[in-house]
């Protein structure tokens, strides 16, 4: 992003240390929802992002990038896909297990959200690990559909999530604002 959008986004974004446990820097970004100047740059710039990538459909992770993604749905004038947490979609869903810290977590997509056809991009706030994303680019191409493009608001670099998506990008690109 330019540096006058990063400088105001990164302002909007407060570190909260120790939560959700010690150690964790958790990126709090609900004083960047609270206002409406910079939610409308950042959903703006993620619009453009979608128009650049060439995406059909935007995917989601739950629950922040929901927040982000609908209305750059909106704006771009593409289809809104939700990734869900397992059990929250009532209709018959593909699901996809991955490694968390301690333990596993499985996230489910609807079965005929997507097509062979549609071009994805995925949208979510943070990128940490890589973990959700790359099980949410899994279920993409588990759906038949081509993957257009990973864009977040903020990387957390320090723990290579960009090498971990490489794969599941396989030669997309990784937008961080
Ligand atoms: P990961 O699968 O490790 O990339 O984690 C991604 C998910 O966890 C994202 O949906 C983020 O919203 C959330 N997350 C992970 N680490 C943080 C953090 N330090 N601050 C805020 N959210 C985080």
């Amino acid at each position: 992003a330019p540096a006058e959008l990063r400088e105001l986004l990164l302002s909007k974004i407060a570190d909260v240390p120790d939560y959700p446990q010690a150690g964790v820097v958790f990126k709090d970004i609900t004083p960047l929802l609270a206002d409406p100047d910079a939610f409308g740059k950042l959903t703006d710039a993620l619009a453009g992002v979608c128009q650049e990538f060439g995406a059909t459909k935007i995917v989601a992770l739950e629950a922040r990038g929901f927040i982000l993604a609908a209305p750059v749905a909106v704006k771009a004038g593409v289809g809104f896909v939700p990734v869900r947490k397992a059990g929250k979609l009532p209709g018959a869903t593909l699901g996809q297990s991955y490694a968390l810290e301690y333990g596993h977590a499985t996230i489910e997509i609807h079965a005929d959200a997507l097509a062979p056809g549609d071009r994805v991009l995925v949208i979510d706030d943070v990128l940490a690990t890589g973990g959700t994303a790359e099980a949410s680019l899994t279920l993409i191409r588990r759906s038949g559909a081509e993957v257009a493009g990973v864009a977040v608001l903020l990387e957390l670099g320090f723990l290579d999530g960009r090498e971990k998506l490489a794969a599941g990008l396989d030669g997309a690109p990784l937008e961080a604002l």
